[in-house]
């Protein structure tokens, strides 16, 4: 989407850096951006079998080239929609004890516009702990709750399962009396981590530069953060960790401000 809307043409996913201007080169930005991590991992969920089980990612597609929601199985409108939070995140079964941080908001202002979009479809999220975004939070999620009724669902499901009709079944926990409880939908949308790549571990290495556990990017400069392990290397937006839209933003200011702060200096020593 970013190469059709650029104004100044400069995104391109193809370029090839020639050596030759690697070696002129003073300073560099990475800003490689995160991987979603693949829901067919957790197979109790059954991405890539039951057709009716999307990431929030596709109900995005689906809203921007439809402008509405719909069940792949049968291409109707889905009127019942469970969103399941913490997909991939705070998960121990899968080495990931991390918490993704934005996807909290993302899902919480998915369901808000899914019921913006048509009051008669019913949302439930099913979450395991709640990751408070910015200013207004709490209203924001009072609102969700009581003037838009969202259910929400303190449970982790452990199982999704997609009948011959492509009716979505969920078996979750009761979080009131324990009990295993069934809920039917029409589609279960999966809030999916954030993963640093594998490609970004690879130009990690290949500069030498510091990660964290999780494998997103480290710096040694807790008050600057934009600023690696090397002189002259910088990191921006997402490969240092899960981080919403307007932090990436603020984050690239920034990057471009040090940049060019290290460059004056390169020239005051020459
Ligand atoms: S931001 Fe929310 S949904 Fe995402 S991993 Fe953290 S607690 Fe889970």
């Amino acid at each position: 989407m970013c190469v059709d809307n650029c104004p100044f043409g400069a995104i391109s996913f193809s370029h090839k850096i020639q050596k030759e201007i690697l070696s002129n080169i003073s300073a560099i930005v990475i800003a490689t951006g995160f991987e979603p991590w693949d829901p067919k991992i957790k197979v109790e969920y059954g991405y890539g079998i039951n057709k009716n089980v999307i990431t929030a990612t596709e109900l995005e597609k689906q809203i921007y080239t439809k402008g509405y929601v719909f069940r792949l199985s049968d291409k109707k409108r889905a009127k019942k929609i469970a969103i399941i939070q913490c997909v991939g995140s705070r998960d121990r079964s899968i080495d990931n004890p991390n918490c993704s941080q934005v996807c909290c908001a993302y899902g919480m202002k998915m369901a808000r516009f899914l019921k913006e979009q048509d009051s008669k479809v019913e949302v439930s999220i099913f979450y395991m702990d709640i990751q408070p975004f910015g200013k207004g939070f709490t209203k924001f999620f009072n609102e969700c709750k009581e003037d838009y009724d969202i259910q929400y669902l303190r449970s982790t499901p452990s199982q999704i399962s997609q009948d011959k009709e492509g009716k979505i079944k969920i078996r979750y926990e009761d979080p009131q009396d324990g009990t295993i409880k069934k809920k039917y939908f029409d589609l279960a949308v999966l809030s999916i981590a954030l993963n640093p790549g594998t490609k970004f571990e690879k130009l990690a290495e290949n500069l030498d530069i510091w990660i964290k556990d999780s494998g997103f990017c480290e710096s040694p400069d807790s008050m600057q953060v934009i600023k690696t392990s090397q002189k002259g290397i910088f990191a921006a937006g997402t490969c240092q960790g899960p981080k919403g839209i307007s932090e990436c933003i603020a984050n690239a200011e920034n990057a471009a401000l040090e940049v060019i702060l290290f460059l004056k200096t390169l020239k005051n020593k020459e």
